[in-house]
C-alpha cells in the first residue's frame, strides 16, 4: 500500500482559474489508470496496448495535483479511467482526497464490476458520490457490449453501493441504435424500481474504432427523451433539483418518482458555453477539453520539481487560456480525436 501523507494545504491564496471565455474552471477529472477490466464496444478497441507503468502519474503525483487543484479553486473532483477500481491504493487516494478543505464534492464513476468489494471501503473513505455505468439488463448483450463484463457483478455492485449508504447513485447508458435502443424503457423502470439516478450518453467518436460504425449507431438524446414521453410523464427539473455542480447533464423528472432522469447530448446539444470541467489523463496531461488535443504536461512539471506546489499551481493557471471554446463532433468525417475515451477520462 502506497504512503499517502497527510495533505498539507496551501502556502498561497487561491487564484480562481478562469479561461479566456470568462468561464471558471471549478472542475477536474482526474483519471486514476488508463486500464480496464471491461472493453466496451464504443471505449476500447479489442486488442488494448495500455501505458507502461512508469509513464503513470503515481498515487503521490495524483494527489499532490488534486491539491493544486483545490488550493486554485476547484470544488468537485470526480475519479475515473479507465477503471478506477483496477487501481491499487485507490482508497487511500479517496482517503487523502475526501480530506481536503474546500472540496465539496469528491466522486466517482465505476463499470461497477468490483463494487462488490469496494463499496463499504470507499464510504468508508469519504467519498461522496457514485455513478456505475450499464448499458444493458440483459446478460448476455451485457457481455457483448462490455466484452468481457458479467451482469450479475454489476447488479451485485449496486447492490453493495446502496447497502453501503452512498446517497443519489447514478446509472450512465450510452445507447447504440439496435444494439440496445430497445432497452431505453427496461433501464427507466429498472433505475424507478431501485430509486437511482439514470443518464443517457450520446455516444462520442473518441478514438478509432471497426467493432461498429459511430454514424450509423447513434441515437440523440431527444430521440432517447421521446420514447421515455411514450411511457412516462418527463418534466424537465427545478433548477435545485436539477443542480449537479455544473455537471454536462440534463435532467427531468417524472410526478410518480423520486429519481431524475437526465441526458448528456455531447452532439446535440452543445454544452460548451457552461463548461467548468477540465481532464487530468493518467499520464499527468492536462486536457483542456473533451473533444480537443489542446493540453499541458503536468507530469513533466511534477517530475522536474517534485513537491514544488508553487510551480505546479503557476503551470495550471497558464494554462487556463488554451482552453477552446468548444468541440465539434462529426460523425461523417474520421474521429479528430485518436484518443480513445479511457484515455481521455470519462
Ligand atoms: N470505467 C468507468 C465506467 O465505465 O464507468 C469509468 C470510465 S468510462 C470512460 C466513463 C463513462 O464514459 C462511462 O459511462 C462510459 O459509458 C462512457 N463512455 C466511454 N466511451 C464513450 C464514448 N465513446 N462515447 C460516450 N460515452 C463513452
Ligand atoms: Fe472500461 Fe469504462 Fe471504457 Fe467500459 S467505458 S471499457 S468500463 S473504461
Amino acid at each position: 500500500m502506497p504512503d499517502l501523507a497527510a495533505a498539507t494545504l496551501p502556502l498561497s491564496p487561491p487564484a480562481l482559474l478562469q479561461d479566456g471565455y470568462g468561464r471558471r474552471v471549478s472542475y477536474l477529472r482526474l483519471s486514476v489508470t488508463d486500464r480496464c477490466d471491461f472493453r466496451c464496444v464504443y471505449c476500447m478497441a479489442e486488442e488494448m496496448r495500455f501505458l507502461p507503468r512508469a509513464e503513470v502519474l503515481t498515487l503521490e503525483e495524483m494527489a499532490a495535483a488534486a491539491e493544486a487543484f483545490v488550493s486554485l479553486g476547484v470544488r468537485k473532483i470526480r475519479l475515473t479511467g479507465g477503471e478506477p477500481l483496477v487501481r491499487e491504493g485507490l482508497v487511500s487516494l479517496v482517503e487523502r482526497l475526501a480530506r481536503l478543505p474546500g472540496l465539496d464534492t469528491l466522486a466517482l464513476t465505476t463499470n461497477g464490476s468490483r463494487l462488490q468489494q469496494f463499496a463499504l471501503p470507499l464510504k468508508q473513505a469519504g467519498l461522496h458520490s457514485l455513478n456505475i455505468s450499464l448499458d444493458s439488463l440483459q446478460p448476455e448483450r451485457f457481455h457483448e457490449l462490455t466484452r468481457t463484463g458479467h451482469l450479475g457483478d454489476v447488479l451485485a455492485g449496486i447492490a453493495a453501493a446502496k447497502a453501503a449508504g452512498f446517497r443519489r447513485i447514478k446509472l450512465n447508458s450510452v445507447i447504440l441504435r439496435d444494439r440496445n435502443d430497445d432497452e431505453i424503457i427496461d433501464l427507466v423502470r429498472f433505475s424507478r424500481r431501485e430509486g437511482l439516478d439514470l443518464a443517457f450518453i450520446e455516444e462520442m467518436p473518441l478514438g478509432v474504432i471497426h467493432e461498429h460504425d459511430r454514424a450509423l449507431s447513434f441515437v440523440s438524446s431527444s430521440e432517447v427523451l421521446e420514447r421515455i414521453r411514450g411511457e412516462f410523464d418527463l418534466l424537465p427539473c427545478p433548477e435545485a433539483l436539477a443542480s449537479d455542480a455544473g455537471g454536462p447533464t440534463r435532467y427531468y423528472h417524472m410526478p410518480d418518482s423520486t429519481i431524475r432522469i437526465g441526458v448528456i447530448s455531447p452532439h446535440s446539444n452543445n454544452f460548451c458555453s457552461s463548461c467548468n470541467r477540465v481532464r487530468l489523463t493518467a499520464s499527468g496531461r492536462l486536457l483542456l477539453c473533451l473533444g480537443n488535443e489542446h493540453s499541458v504536461d503536468l507530469r513533466e512539471v511534477m517530475r522536474t520539481a517534485p513537491g514544488d506546489r508553487e510551480r505546479l499551481q503557476d503551470a495550471i493557471v497558464a494554462a487556463m487560456p488554451l482552453k477552446p471554446e468548444r468541440h465539434e463532433f462529426n460523425l461523417e468525417e474520421p474521429p479528430q480525436i485518436i484518443r480513445f475515451m479511457n484515455m481521455t477520462g470519462g
